[in-house]
């Protein structure tokens, strides 16, 4: 079986969506890619979390074409493997569906960076795409630039968050950070009488995003190639 290891880190992030409350039933998505073989094991489309194998987990190649598995990769295989083609060193994808992050993208609301946890992961504020439809290179290319060049998490309107990363972890650390930026904005709103939160200053904001490891020049790779 081609790239256990990573179909089960890929199962256990599965569950930790499920019981974290970011996603409910098959929502959502995630992917591994081994950095050696440039091979992408994916979720399959429609499968419930829990129920989860390793044998279930299809691999891919980075154009989407199936290598392995009896399932049908993510519907969302196009957005996964464009991240993957345009960022060299993102090695991990996590896209869901979580309640404040999905309202804050229904409203259009960018989220400013008001919380530690998001600031490691944008140096601007998490910009919000226009909607398009599940499963299409049009969504694909829209959450390029809603990453653009400073940014691994972007909120995808009407539909919901998404992050890449070194690794599943950090991905994973992605979305969490998104939800909880998110439900800190609202909450925050009701502090400020509906006015809008301060964001960590910048020196702050400038030392925490040095923490994230794309941002660490340390294995020769840039940190981003030129998004589309
Ligand atoms: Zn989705």
């Amino acid at each position: 079986m081609l790239l256990r290891a990573l179909r089960e880190e890929l199962i256990y992030y599965g569950h930790q969506m499920l019981i974290s409350g970011l996603t409910m039933h098959t929502g959502g998505n995630l992917s591994v890619r081994d950095p050696e073989s440039g091979l992408i094991a994916i979720k399959p489309t429609s499968r419930p979390y829990d129920r989860l194998r390793p044998e279930d987990i299809p691999i891919i190649d980075i154009q989407g074409k199936l290598v392995e598995g009896q399932l049908r990769p993510s519907s969302e295989w196009p957005m996964h493997t464009l991240i993957y083609r345009t960022f060299p060193r993102a090695d991990a994808v996590v896209h869901c569906h979580s309640p404040y992050a999905l309202a804050a993208a229904a409203a259009g609301k960018e989220i400013p960076l008001i919380n530690h946890e998001i600031c490691m992961h944008c140096s601007s504020p998490v910009r919000v795409v226009p909607f398009e439809i599940p499963g299409t290179e049009a969504l694909a290319e829209s959450a390029i630039r809603g990453f653009g060049l400073d940014n691994n998490v972007t909120l995808l309107g009407n539909h919901g968050s998404i992050a890449y990363g070194a690794t599943l972890w950090h991905a994973f650390d992605g979305v969490c950070a998104a939800e909880q930026a998110a439900q800190t904005l609202y909450l925050s709103m009701a502090f400020c009488n509906g006015g809008a939160p301060a964001p960590i200053p910048e020196e702050g904001r400038r030392a925490l995003r040095a923490c994230d490891p794309l941002q660490r020049p340390d294995d020769g790779k840039p940190p981003v190639i030129q998004a589309v």
